[in-house]
């Protein structure tokens, strides 16, 4: 088939299905697909969510005509047979990080604006893995009509579950199956990026701090390693009436002599964390110069502040921990992730002889375009008591 020809064919697809791409989408991006350990269980290792989602994109492949197989919950994947058994392997996934606060539109739910798909997986990865799909039906009809050979490769289309916290979906894939000969995922910007020079995952725990040496009683804020927090707030021992002004920063009275302090900061994705302004780090800041933190908590701020400056590490957040009983340590979930086009930064664990401990996750080679470590951070706190 000439090009001009194919150009056509591929418009008239385009022209005829998009309505139905875009529900398509929506379908899986309805469905909140991010990890919840607590309600995993037997083919649902990764919770209900990322079951659900693989098992509609499953239904969707089927719908169109291909083979597929559930491998236990964990990743799934349809055939579209070839003339030999060699295998070109297409990887999307059907997990979502939380959508977190902030959110304008409905993060679960595909809206139409100005030319965009707006809601939590239309870009990453839910759309970019349905309109691949339809990229491999569209041949599958060709060829079903005879306009096309048969493709010399079985292409394998893999419906990941677990690529936002920590891959064990490909992991179990790959004990059970052989790799494909190639692989591609619709899961970066064209042309090619293949892989970031280096990430970091750790948790940072202070020492235990005794409750009536504390200042800051409650600090949360962030819901993803993967992100710039956008908000977060910190409950202190101190009068709202004593406590300056910032920009950005809600000081109110919580009662008992306590100021709640809240965040805006601005979310951004781990990959342009310079787009960002992180939330935690305007109360790390805020603390730190009002002297609002005894003497181990402020070991603790400053290391913070350091992970969260220009060129210290960087990343993540979640929610508040449960409470617990006193005396509790700070805590913090940090990563980043280094995207500069020069060597890996050396894997080292972050360390602080005095309060933090910290574990190295992984480090993984990568590469995009240059830009400074991202700079997220996660913070929990244990409850206080006030038993003091
Ligand atoms: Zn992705």
């Amino acid at each position: 088939m000439e090009r001009e020809e194919l150009t056509k064919k591929i418009d008239a697809y385009l022209e005829d299905k998009w309505d139905a791409m875009v529900e398509d989408i929506a379908a899986l991006v309805r469905i909140p697909s991010f990890q919840e350990d607590d309600k995993k269980e037997p083919g649902a290792p990764f919770g209900p969510g990322p079951k659900k989602a693989l098992a509609a994109a499953l239904d969707l492949a089927v719908r169109m005509g291909f083979q597929t197989h559930d491998a236990e919950g964990y990743i799934g994947y349809a055939d579209f047979p070839g003339a030999s058994d060699t295998q070109l392997g297409i990887i999307g996934h059907m997990d979502v990080v939380p959508a977190g606060p902030g959110w304008t539109f409905e993060p679960y739910e595909v809206t139409r604006k100005d030319g965009y798909l707006i809601g939590r997986g239309t870009l990453d990865d839910k759309g970019p893995s349905v309109v691949a799909l339809h990229a491999l039906k569209f041949w599958k009809d060709l060829q079903d009509a005879g306009d096309a050979p048969q493709f010399p490769c079985t292409v394998r289309f893999l419906f990941g579950a677990n690529e936002e916290s920590g891959m064990a979906d490909v992991a179990y894939y790959r004990k059970r199956y052989d790799d494909p000969a190639f692989l591609f995922t619709p899961d970066a910007e064209f042309p090619v990026c293949y892989g970031e020079k280096g990430g970091y995952d750790g948790t940072l725990t202070s020492k235990p701090i005794p409750e009536c040496e504390r200042i800051v009683l409650e600090f949360t804020g962030g819901a993803a390693t993967n992100a710039v927090p956008g908000q977060a707030e910190a409950l202190v021992k101190a009068s709202a009436d004593s406590l300056p002004a910032a920009e950005r920063l809600t000081i109110e009275p919580a009662g008992e002599g306590l100021s709640r302090i809240v965040a805006a900061g601005k979310s951004a994705h781990a990959s342009t964390p310079d787009e960002g302004v992180n939330a935690i780090g305007l109360i790390v800041d805020y603390l730190l110069k009002n002297g609002l933190c005894g003497a181990d908590e402020r070991a603790f701020l400053d290391d913070a502040q350091r992970l969260i400056d220009e060129k210290g590490c960087p990343t993540s957040t979640s929610a508040p921990s449960p409470w617990s009983a006193a005396p509790s340590p700070l805590r913090t979930i940090a990563s980043s992730k280094r995207s500069t086009a020069v060597s890996p930064h050396p894997s080292r664990p972050i360390r602080s002889p005095s309060a933090w401990e910290a574990w190295p996750a992984r480090w993984a080679r990568r590469s995009r375009t240059p830009c400074s470590w991202s700079r997220f951070l996660c913070i929990r706190t244990t409850p206080p008591s006030r038993r003091c």
